[in-house]
């Protein structure tokens, strides 16, 4: 047997970190720890064995010795000291040395056991045929006696008897069989069966004595496996408590949050009524918490009418549980005052995804909404007023450059020029800002029609030439596109194209060329401007369409522009049921292009 491997074993078991992950591990040990138990038990019993059988050696001599068993009845004595004396040094060696070889410890006691048991085997084979009725009586009681008194000391491990008793037995059977009369042939036959019934108790016994055994292992198992559990558990608790504390401290934390916070908080239940709500939700409303609590915020808050958070919708957010933001409704105060305020909805779930309950936060946007209101008109207003004595101004100054109304000094000549131009600019400016709020208030609109997109792009070219011009910089037609149709505003088409060929001019070095293609792409009318400048820097390309975005105000300083013009033509072509988009060009540049559908598909689209 492998007595280091299962050396191991026990210490696995003994960290009760397998136990439980590997039960045939424990139940391995469990056999080794029986075994260990019953070689140990009958170490044990070892010198109460010996001492009677030393005890027992004394009387016999006494009753044998006899003038011609002298010598004989010595030798037996000396044999009998020898072999207690032996086994007494095997057991002080089990005491001191003991190590987990059982199985050594267990054959050296064996070997003890039938010598002992082979020295009666020859008292009984060598004195029973020498002595006298009544001695031989005599020695069979006493030979009987240490086959009986050997079951106590022996029967930890069955078979150790059997070999004590059959080294007792197996002799002196022999002689009986052997002796000549009839009762003795007969005792022969019934010795050995005696022995075999004693083999037999002690057998059972051993199998008591391994069940005690492996009793108390699954009970000490138990043990250790029950305060393991308890150690779990109170940590689990500990864990727990924590845990607990930790709520608690945050619970507290938040009641704090939204007992400050200047925005109105509700907490309402999953059919909208109110549980808990803040003092700015108080202050909101104009409500008592007691006056709200147990109430149903919808109808208490929000009109009948009002598209958002109504019942209906209600139920769908309830369904959905996700959160939503940024929802700007019209609420009723106590005094029945309206106002218009932006909701947050937070629904909080359980981890099987019912919905518990849902934060609600608000806060009154009415005065917010009204500034902006009043400042978009203000714009709208102002712009509308300035573009109409500026067109008067510009159309003047046009004639007036034009030499129509006479020749002016060369001085003054260069002054009306740059005022034309100038008023020019603003014009730009005021036409996109009024676009810009047309776009912010949704009432942009396009009014398409059927046209020659290769006749528009001609026209566009011929119109920006001027103003390429000023900047010295060439535009030029790719090829010679075909004649392609689509469903588009002109004047807005026209509007983008400028706002594209000026911008690669502005930024197109002096001297440089732009390109100007159209081609059909897929099932759409793709016009491209191509110029040879800087560049877009990457942290600048995803705020590109975006209002008042310029990657160098400097230079646009310099060369004018207001940040406008891309952010009008996106949604221009949007509109127009296109896409805008640039690209950067091999060899340096850039290529905004914007596509168009096909005159069937763009008729279609739209009906
Ligand atoms: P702007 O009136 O300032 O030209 P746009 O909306 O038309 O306004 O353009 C926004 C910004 O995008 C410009 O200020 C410039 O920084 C950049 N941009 C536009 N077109 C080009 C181009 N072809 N090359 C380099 N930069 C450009």
């Amino acid at each position: 047997m492998d007595h280091a491997k299962d050396a191991a074993l026990l210490d696995l078991v003994s960290t009760g970190e397998t136990a439980a992950a590997a039960p045939p591990v424990r139940e391995l040990a469990d056999r080794r720890k029986v075994f260990a138990d019953q070689v140990d038990l009958l170490f044990r019993h070892s010198p109460t064995g010996v001492l009677i059988s030393i005890v027992v050696g004394g009387i016999a001599t006494y009753e044998l010795w006899g003038e011609n068993t002298r010598d004989l009845i010595s030798v037996w004595c000396v044999l009998m000291v020898f072999v207690g004396a032996a086994r007494h040094i095997l057991y002080r060696a089990y005491y001191k040395r003991r190590d987990d070889n059982f199985d050594n410890w267990l054959r050296w006691f064996a070997i003890g056991a039938f010598a002992m048991g082979a020295v009666w085997g020859f008292a009984g084979a060598v004195f029973f045929p020498a002595h006298t009725d009544a001695q031989q009586v005599f020695l069979s009681f006493l030979l009987a006696g240490m086959v009986a008194g050997g079951i106590p000391v022996y029967s930890a491990v069955w078979w150790v008897y059997a070999i004590y008793g059959i080294a007792i037995i197996a002799p002196f059977t022999y002689i009986l069989a052997t002796f000549g009369t009839e009762q003795f042939v007969e005792l022969s036959v019934l010795v050995p069966m005696f022995l075999a019934v004693n083999i037999s108790i002690a057998h059972r016994l051993s199998r008591v004595f391994a069940d005690g055994f492996r009793l108390r292992h699954a009970y000490s198992h138990l043990g250790q496996d029950h305060s393991m559990l308890n150690t779990q558990l109170q940590d689990q608790i500990e864990e727990l408590l924590q845990a607990q504390r930790e709520i608690e401290a945050s619970g507290r934390k938040l009641a704090l949050f939204s007992e400050r916070a200047p925005i109105a908080v509700f907490e309402v239940d999953r059919n909208g009524t109110v549980l808990e709500m803040n003092p700015s939700a108080e202050n909101t409303f104009g409500y008592s918490s007691t006056e709200l609590i147990g109430r149903s915020m919808i109808r208490m808050l929000i009109p009948s009418d009002e598209p958002i958070l109504n019942s209906e919708w209600w139920k769908s957010f309830v369904r959905n549980a996700r959160p939503e933001a940024g929802l700007k409704v019209r609420c009723r105060r106590r005094d029945a005052v309206e106002l218009v305020c932006e909701f947050s909805l937070t629904p909080l779930v359980n981890d099987v995804g019912e919905l518990i309950s849902v934060i609600t936060q608000c806060h009154d946007i009415t005065q917010q909404l009204e500034a902006e209101r009043l400042k978009k008109e203000f714009t709208s207003t102002l712009s509308h007023e300035l573009r109409t004595p500026l067109t008067s101004i510009i159309g003047s100054l046009q004639l007036i450059n034009t030499g129509m109304l006479g020749d002016l000094d060369k001085e003054v000549s260069e002054l009306t020029i740059i005022a034309e131009r100038n008023g020019q600019r603003l014009l730009d400016l005021i036409n996109d800002l009024l676009d810009i709020d047309k776009i912010e208030s949704g009432k942009l609109q396009t009014y398409p029609e059927p046209l020659s997109i290769d006749e528009l792009v001609r026209e566009s070219l011929l119109l920006n030439r001027a103003f390429a011009d000023r900047f010295g910089v060439r535009m030029v037609l790719l090829g010679n596109p075909p004649p392609i149709a689509v469903f588009a505003d002109k004047k807005r088409l026209i509007q983008i194209m400028t706002n594209l060929m000026s911008n690669a001019s502005k930024f197109s070095p002096q001297g440089g060329t732009v390109e100007v293609q159209l081609e059909q792409v897929d099932h759409m009318a793709r016009v491209s401007v191509m110029d040879r400048g800087s560049g877009i820097p990457p942290e600048f390309r995803s705020r590109i369409f975006g209002r008042f975005a310029q990657a160098d105000s400097a230079v646009t300083r310099q060369k004018g522009g207001t940040g406008l013009g891309l952010a009008i033509c996106k949604r221009l072509i949007e509109l127009m049921g296109g896409r805008i988009g640039f690209a950067d060009r091999a060899g340096g540049g850039t290529t905004f292009f914007f596509e168009l559908p096909l005159m069937n598909r763009a008729a279609a689209a739209t009906g």
